[in-house]
């Protein structure tokens, strides 16, 4: 059953703990940070600091031994005002209605900051997936699908991969949907196979737009990719492929990590010879000649570091200990607040989540496109309409950056903002 709510003070943020701000008061203190920088309507600011609706749906599992176990499940669906709702699933112990929350807000800024006629949402079910066998995580993700099935549409909240989610994941809810529909609907859902409608390259996409502005801003710092280092943070679909593609790109990469620990080489590591978490889980340190603790891969002196895990990662703990010049977010929400003003206070500069992850968004758009059209796109094409929109997005957000002396994350903040502000501002508000 879909109990629906809209925002009360028990999902308004706290004064946050710096190093526990949960994703919706990062969320809330950076929009009212950029809203105090452009001149917007604070009646819209007040409006975007809440959710449309935040759906949460209790789903029956049977598990292979035969009981009956409840799990929570939430869909949070932060503004529409620029087109449906859109924005990953989570399948992770820490899900709750708060971090939905201040996800699904992230996601209406990076569909904004990317010009892609989406708004945002975010979801998931409170579970460890490791818990799980294969059969027991279908039957619990297409019985969510269908206790979700009247909030969710190729027209109205289009979901997607996300932590502990992947294509099967998304193959089993439009398999769900369709059936209780009684038609295939592949728009339903993106981040599919490409055999049942999803996109070539949708799996690489976020990592390939964290390489992307990785390479343009290391560019624009006069600090080309071939004399970079790099440290990346996590080796599961972003951190890999973007570690990859640097790699491929000539970049030295010095450090990857997973949950045991960092390989590490200052000469350079071959990426390619380390398991990403899908090739084999949590393997990294085994392969590696040489490695250094979780701790110290934030530590290092590199040109470039890219938190590519979970949130809240640098925080007022370990803020001080980072000597990167540089970070570009592969990760949504891997800096609190916080931290993130100790850095612009101490000139290190950081690329928003928003923005450098946003490929994964924006070859979901490629995606539902295809699937509206019935029309499959090359892979080529894909990457190359990617790298078009990364680099439109880029330069305005750098000519936020550079006519109003502002911080990456708010000059992205402000692009996507004024976007959103002039949308609500033309259609109004209903009475
Ligand atoms: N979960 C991804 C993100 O956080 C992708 C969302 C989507 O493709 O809808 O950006």
């Amino acid at each position: 059953m879909v109990s629906e709510s809209t925002s009360t003070a028990e999902d308004t943020a706290s004064e946050p703990n710096p190093a526990h701000e949960s994703a919706l008061a990062t969320a809330r203190h950076q929009l009212a940070e950029a809203a105090s920088i452009i001149d917007i309507d604070p009646n819209i600011v007040e409006r975007l600091n809440h959710p449309a609706a935040v759906h949460e749906v209790t789903v029956p599992l049977k598990r292979d031994d035969g009981t009956v176990q409840m799990y929570q499940g939430f869909r949070a669906q932060h503004d529409s005002v620029r087109g449906p709702y859109k924005g990953g699933l989570r399948y992770h112990p820490d899900v709750s209605r708060e971090e939905c929350i201040g996800l699904s807000m992230w996601m209406t800024w990076k569909c904004a900051v990317m010009d892609i006629p989406f708004g945002g949402a975010k979801g998931g079910i409170v579970v460890d997936p490791k818990d799980l066998s294969d059969a027991e995580t279908e039957r619990l993700t297409r019985r969510f699908a269908n206790e979700i099935r009247n909030i969710i549409g190729p027209m109205t909240d289009i979901p997607a991969p996300d932590m502990g989610t992947g294509a099967q994941t998304m193959a089993w809810i439009m398999d769900a949907y369709s059936v209780q529909e009684s038609q295939t609907t592949p728009g339903v859902v993106t981040g599919k196979p490409p055999v049942i409608g999803g996109s070539k390259g949708r799996e690489e996409a976020p990592g390939r737009s964290v390489a992307i502005v990785s390479r343009e801003v290391l560019e624009y710092y006069d600090n080309p990719l071939e004399d970079a280092t790099v440290a990346v943070q996590g080796f599961g679909s972003v951190g890999a492929n973007a570690a990859r593609l640097l790699d491929d790109w000539g970049a030295t990469v010095v450090a990857v990590s997973d949950v045991n620990g960092a390989a590490y080489d200052p000469e350079g590591l071959d990426t390619r010879s380390i398991p990403s978490h899908d090739e084999e889980p949590e393997a990294v340190t085994t392969y590696a000649d040489e490695t250094i603790s979780n701790e110290a891969i934030f530590e290092l002196d590199v040109d470039l570091l890219v938190p590519a895990a979970v949130g809240n990662v640098i925080t007022e703990d370990n803020v001080d200990d980072v000597q990167a010049d540089l970070i570009v977010e592969g990760a949504n929400g891997p800096t609190t607040f916080t931290a993130d003003s100790i850095l612009d206070d101490r000139g290190v500069r950081v690329i928003p989540d928003i923005l450098a992850n946003a490929g994964g968004v924006t070859v979901s758009y490629f995606e539902w496109l295809q699937d509206i059209n019935r029309r499959a796109w090359s892979r080529e094409r894909v990457n190359e309409e990617l790298e078009t929109e990364m680099l439109a997005a880029w330069e305005a957000v750098r000519r936020e950056v550079e006519t109003r002396d502002v911080s990456w994350r708010d000059g992205a903040y402000i692009v996507a903002l004024s976007r959103i502000a002039d949308a609500h501002e033309y259609r109004g508000l209903w009475p």
